[in-house]
């Protein structure tokens, strides 16, 4: 990856047809590249140009809107131009060679995946929590995911955040301020009511993290595996869920062969739901073929977050559907459920016992989906609270655990009787410093390649 400062350029509109097509180019100066592209106009900034784009040689490219962007008012935060032309990947692609010809000048390069909003971070457009908000805006796969990255993208997420680091700060200035003054130690944290400032910041830090784990939900989703003997019901049970026929269900024992998942979405959340050839516990008996699609299904299985494990109400447990549950991964939620109540004339409902919750229904005559869409979403730990959600990234929750920790550590000090303020202090330094690298204060290139290396192109 070469990241220099210098003008890039790429298509900015999705590959394939489209009405319209956007070629973007960003660059700390653009003038040679306007006259080279517009020798006989001048684009006034931020004003829709209709023109022609032309080759080197003056023949016509395309007809389009050019709009130029002086730095303080573009995306990246340098001057930015856009033409707009129609929307074919033939005309994109040589309204790009162009753009780069035109530009070769300057040193004129294409784009890095993500190069352009990684500018704006880094022209402070953004902060690192916004700038993954527009690619999580991008990718949002249901309405709750896009609203709530647009208002990350806002910067509500951002701000949140930095409250609690200005009142982390806050604390600290008065905890060190005293440091100076050791006479004074003793009476300090009852004086200031450090403790109780402290209290403060952790409860409104763990407001935020539910916040934010309830929207990490949002974003992730649920890897949801359907496991079972062959012929229980799998294929069915997912078809009822997904309200489709995605996967082939026929009488035959095992004719789910390769794994087949589908998204479907439970009050926005999105539940990846992988049905699985039959699975049981490996032993010599079982032939090479059936071997791997038996090691396939335990390989999704280790990836669960919750796992289903589906049995037939009538035939009841057998020693290998025992077996089988014996070797789920420690941890992982698992719902038992009982199919096909329709035919052994078992209740419809859900029964919470030690081992697991246990659910009766029927997948193909459509009895008891429900109560499993809610059980689903309580394992989920889905909860409507309102709350406006923080469309949260693995990273923000990790960063937010380890600062609840640190000032958990800090009230621990302050309430041993030696009263060590200056350990008070560092444990506030240290998550101040986790809270800052949300918005980005303290990121490493790494971090930064990471979150803009997953961007497409062009943004
Ligand atoms: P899989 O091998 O576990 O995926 O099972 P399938 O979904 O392919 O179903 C096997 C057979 O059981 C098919 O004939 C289904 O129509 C039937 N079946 C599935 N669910 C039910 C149910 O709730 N009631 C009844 N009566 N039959 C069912
Ligand atoms: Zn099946």
């Amino acid at each position: 990856m070469k990241l220099d400062s210098s003008p890039i350029a790429a298509i900015a509109t999705a590959p394939g047809r489209g009405g319209i097509g956007v070629v973007r180019a960003s660059g700390k100066q653009l003038a040679p590249l306007l006259a080279a592209l517009f020798p006989n106009a001048t684009l006034a900034p931020r004003h829709a140009t209709y023109i022609a784009f032309s080759a080197a040689d003056g023949s016509v490219i395309d007809q389009g809107i050019a709009i130029y962007f002086k730095g303080s008012h573009s995306y990246t935060g340098e001057e930015v131009l856009e033409l707009q032309g129609h929307g074919g990947p033939v005309v994109m692609q040589m309204l790009l060679a162009r753009v780069l010809e035109a530009g070769a000048q300057m040193g004129m390069r294409i784009a890095e995946p993500g190069e352009f909003t990684r500018r704006a971070y880094l022209n402070d457009k953004l902060d690192l929590a916004q700038a993954e908000a527009v690619a999580d805006l991008i990718d949002a796969s249901t309405e709750a995911a896009a609203k709530s990255a647009s208002q990350s993208l806002a910067g509500a997420f951002s701000k949140t955040i930095n409250v609690l680091v200005e009142q982390t700060i806050g604390l600290r200035m008065l905890v060190e301020a005293t440091l100076d003054f050791p006479e004074e130690e003793i009476d300090f944290l009852e004086k200031s009511d450090a403790r109780g400032q402290l209290g403060v910041i952790i409860a409104s830090l763990e407001r935020v993290f539910q916040q934010a784990a309830q929207g990490a939900l949002l974003r992730e989703g649920l890897n949801v595996v359907l496991v079972g003997q062959p012929n229980v019901g799998k294929s069915s049970l997912l078809n009822a869920l997904a309200g489709a026929d995605v996967a082939i269900v026929t009488p035959i024992a095992g004719t789910t062969r390769d794994k087949v998942s589908e998204t479907i979405q439970i009050e926005g959340i999105p539940l990846n739901i992988i049905d699985t050839a039959g699975i049981r516990v490996i032993d010599e008996a079982v032939d090479l073929v059936e071997r791997i699609g038996i090691e396939r299904t335990w390989a999704e299985v280790a990836k669960a977050d919750v796992i289903l494990h589906l049995l037939d109400a009538g035939a009841g447990p057998t020693r290998a559907d025992e077996r089988i549950a014996g070797a789920f991964p420690a941890g992982v939620p698992v719902l038992r459920v009982w199919n096909k109540i329709d035919l052994s004339g078992h209740k419809c409902g859900v029964d919470a016992m030690d081992d697991a919750t246990h659910i009766y229904l029927s997948a193909h005559e459509h009895v008891g989906i429900d109560l499993l869409r809610g059980e689903l979403l309580r394992i989920a730990g889905w909860e409507q609270t309102g709350e406006s959600l923080y469309l949260a990234r693995e990273r923000h929750l990790i960063a937010l655990r380890s600062a609840h920790k640190h000032l958990a550590h800090a009230g621990a000090h302050a309430a041993q009787n030696d009263q060590s303020l200056d350990l008070f202090a560092e444990e506030l330094r240290l998550a101040q410093v986790q809270l800052s690298s949300i918005t980005g204060a303290f990121s490493s290139d790494d971090l930064l390649g990471v979150i803009f290396g997953r961007f497409c192109i062009g943004k």
